[in-house]
């Protein structure tokens, strides 16, 4: 870290924090995410680099964009620098508007929608699932770019993914009552962030998680204030249909008139770099250091472009490929599990309500473990 200012903190995660600081070789504001790899598990240190893998391997202005990582030393941290977000998150951003009395203006509602669906495209068509789609990870920068950030647990799957995850508020009705699910089940969840821009609450809310896995199943909602037109109201219906297969994909609803008619769609950019292969947790902090991908900022130390950050990337790309294979498989039980062990985390969310905000991740029956982890300080309250 000797090589960044640390300006300030932004907030904290789980098992990360990240700040705000100042890269002294370019002068330049970036996020960096410091994760605490000593105290996690084996599976949680595997996300995290999950994350580095993915975040790595695209480049698309509608993805939390990569700089570099690598790793503290002294305080044996996983180092992730990112772009700054400026504007903070969507969440962020509907708590001010909540406590102003405002509401967002549609055209900027339509263009979150926009820039989200290109994002989680550009993760679709790498048969990646985000599978944690939440106004809380989708930041906005200082020239308005919508990026999808946080992809600590998506996963690339090639067909169904089965393990239960993602957040209780904006879980899909499919992950609710554990069946397999698809890039639809992403779909669900930005519906549910796009109807919280216009009505400044969770589509679903309830006072605990039985409730809420009610209302989610049947896909009931309140309508979104009338100040709204009636195209945004039904884009969002589109998206928070119960049966996956009648919600339409991110491809059919970028070219849907109902969205054409609202905002100009602009040419997608042209992307096709390949997915950097698993980063396979090796067995020390210091064996990981020759496996991580290597920088992609736009000026070298010496402050000279170098190239565009694509080209840097290609190549990073190119180098880590020609490596043989490191595939890590954590493949997801497909052992069953039904409804009721939801009611297993009810004594939690009378402890805490923030708990709807917490991750769902792989609720098990017959393992308290697994149980989401106990809620953290959080600058939102719903329920
Ligand atoms: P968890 O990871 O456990 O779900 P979280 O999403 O709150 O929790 P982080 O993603 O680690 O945790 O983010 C912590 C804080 O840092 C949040 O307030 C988030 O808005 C902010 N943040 C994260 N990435 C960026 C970024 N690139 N630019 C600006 N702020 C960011």
């Amino acid at each position: 870290m000797n090589d960044f200012d640390i300006l300030e903190k932004l907030g904290e995660g789980s098992y990360s924090t990240v700040y705000k600081v100042l890269r002294k070789a370019d002068s330049q504001i970036y996020a960096a995410k410091k994760v605490k790899f000593s105290s996690m598990n084996q599976k949680d240190k595997q996300n995290a680099l999950n994350e580095i893998r993915f975040l790595a391997s695209i480049t698309h202005p509608n993805v939390v964009s990569y700089k570099e990582v690598f790793i503290d030393d002294p305080t044996s941290s996983l180092c992730l620098i990112m772009e700054y977000a400026s504007k903070g998150d969507l969440l962020q951003m509907v708590n001010t508007h909540k406590k102003n009395g405002s509401h967002f203006p549609e055209p900027e509602i339509w263009s979150i929608i926009v820039q989200s669906l290109k994002g989680l495209k550009a993760l679709h068509s790498r048969n990646i699932l985000h599978r944690d789609i939440k106004s809380a990870n989708i930041f906005v920068t200082s020239a308005n770019l919508v990026q999808l950030g946080d992809l600590n647990v998506a996963k690339v799957v090639n067909g169904l993914a089965y393990t239960q995850t993602g957040t209780p508020y904006y879980a899909s009705p499919e992950v609710w009552r554990d069946l397999p699910y698809d890039s639809k089940s992403d779909i669900w969840s930005l519906g549910c962030v796009i109807y919280e821009l216009c009505a400044l609450e969770p589509a679903f809310r309830s006072k605990d998680m039985k409730e809420l896995f009610s209302k989610v199943v049947k896909g009931r909602y309140t309508d979104i204030p009338s100040i709204y037109s009636p195209d945004l109201a039904a884009i969002i219906r589109s998206m928070l249909q119960v049966k996956p297969v009648a919600r339409p994909n991110c491809e059919k609803i970028l070219e849907s008139p109902l969205l054409r008619r609202n905002i100009g769609v602009e040419p997608e950019p042209n992307e096709s770099s390949p997915l950097i292969q698993t980063i396979k947790l090796p067995h020390s902090l210091r064996a990981l250091k020759g496996k991580l991908p290597g920088p992609m900022y736009l000026v070298n130390t010496n402050n000279q472009r170098v190239g565009s950050a694509r080209s840097r990337k290609e190549n990073e790309v190119r180098e880590i490929l020609r490596k043989p294979s490191t595939g890590y498989s954590r493949e997801n039980s497909k052992a069953s599990f039904t409804p009721s062990p939801l009611m297993k985390i009810t004594p939690r969310v009378r402890q805490d309500s923030n708990i709807f905000r917490k991750p769902l991740i792989e609720l098990h029956p017959c393992s308290n473990s697994k149980l989401p982890r106990p809620p953290k300080v959080l600058n939102n309250s719903y329920v």
